[in-house]
């Protein structure tokens, strides 16, 4: 219980952080895509539009990454409305598979059909990928990573499976507790940010880890009819 609040407290220092380190990258990339603005109307023949534009298309992709990632601190619940978990893997599925196969590695989809959820799009997305890339991160060549989603009792599962190296004992303790990594170029950031979305969904992350590799559960409760039946009971 320590452990939880320690990161509860820290999350609200993520947030504080977070918005002005994002100000600060902001200002290069807004000079960055404004040139390349410019050389997209300089361009002789238009022979080099294609690469503009996905240059282009790149910049405002990292920049409503880092939206997403700020809105963190405050999202509305007006934000959250009912849709299909699926469609947002579904959206995802194409750039997955992209980040999967520049490291010469695989990934699996299967999906069941699953009833409607409260969710905020932009932060299941988030949490989504922050989860596989650790995955892939943690898998060598070769290895598949299964994104799957299915009905267990009053849940609706996301499970992400990796056959990475897993998480031993001491950095299991460690998760989730910000600007923790083991990797050189890590942030330490992205797990801190899951649990934080999860519990704004009312959802539990369970974590299954072993020399086979590594599985997250994102537990979502289905959301109960009006019937007058009342909340969940467990
Ligand atoms: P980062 O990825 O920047 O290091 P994260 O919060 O995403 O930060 O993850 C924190 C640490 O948790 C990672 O550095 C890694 O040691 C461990 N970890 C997370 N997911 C996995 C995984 N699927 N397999 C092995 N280790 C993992
Ligand atoms: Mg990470």
């Amino acid at each position: 219980y320590e452990n939880e609040f320690k990161r509860l407290s820290s999350l609200d220092l993520i947030g504080q952080m977070a918005a002005g380190i994002s100000h600060e990258i902001r200002n290069p990339m807004a000079t960055v895509r404004g040139f390349l603005q410019l050389l997209k109307m300089d361009n002789d023949f238009g022979r080099h539009d294609h690469y503009l534009e996905i240059m282009i298309e790149e910049l405002d992709r990292a920049n409503s990454i880092i939206t997403e990632f700020l809105s963190i601190g405050n999202t509305k619940t007006s934000d959250m409305k009912m849709m299909d978990l699926n469609t947002i893997i579904f959206d995802m599925t194409p750039l997955m598979k992209v980040d999967a196969v520049t490291q010469n590695k695989m990934i699996e989809v299967e999906t069941e059909e699953v009833p409607e959820l409260l969710l905020n799009h932009n932060e299941i997305r988030q949490l989504i990928m922050n989860i596989y890339r650790n995955g892939l991160e943690a898998m060598e060549e070769g290895k598949t990573l299964w994104v799957r989603t299915y009905k267990e009792k009053d849940s609706v599962v996301l499970a992400i499976q990796d056959q990475g190296m897993g998480i031993s004992s001491e950095v299991m303790e460690k998760l989730g507790t910000p600007f923790f990594t083991t990797k050189d170029n890590g942030t330490g950031l992205g797990l801190g940010i899951c649990y934080a979305i999860a519990a704004r969904h009312n959802a539990k992350i369970e974590i299954e880890t072993g020399k086979e590799g590594t599985t997250f559960f994102i537990k979502f409760q289905m959301v109960q009819r009006h019937d007058g039946s009342g909340h969940n009971s467990e």
